[in-house]
């Protein structure tokens, strides 16, 4: 996914049983907040997240 997980998205993918998310784009810094509460809810139960930044297109 390009955006990290919101919080109820991050419940969503941790119901599934999604063991690891990679995102690109903070969450956090998209909404103007300052945690990552998806993040910090996925990271709790045990789930790896990940953060790519952008790649450069040439
Ligand atoms: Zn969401």
């Amino acid at each position: 996914m390009t955006l990290a997980p919101c919080l109820p998205c991050a419940r969503i993918i941790y119901t599934t049983g999604i063991k690891k998310v990679i995102f690109r784009d903070s969450y956090a810094a998209y909404k103007g907040i300052e945690v990552e509460e998806g993040v910090d809810f996925l990271r709790r139960f045990g789930v790896e997240v990940s953060h790519f930044p952008k790649e450069e297109k040439k």
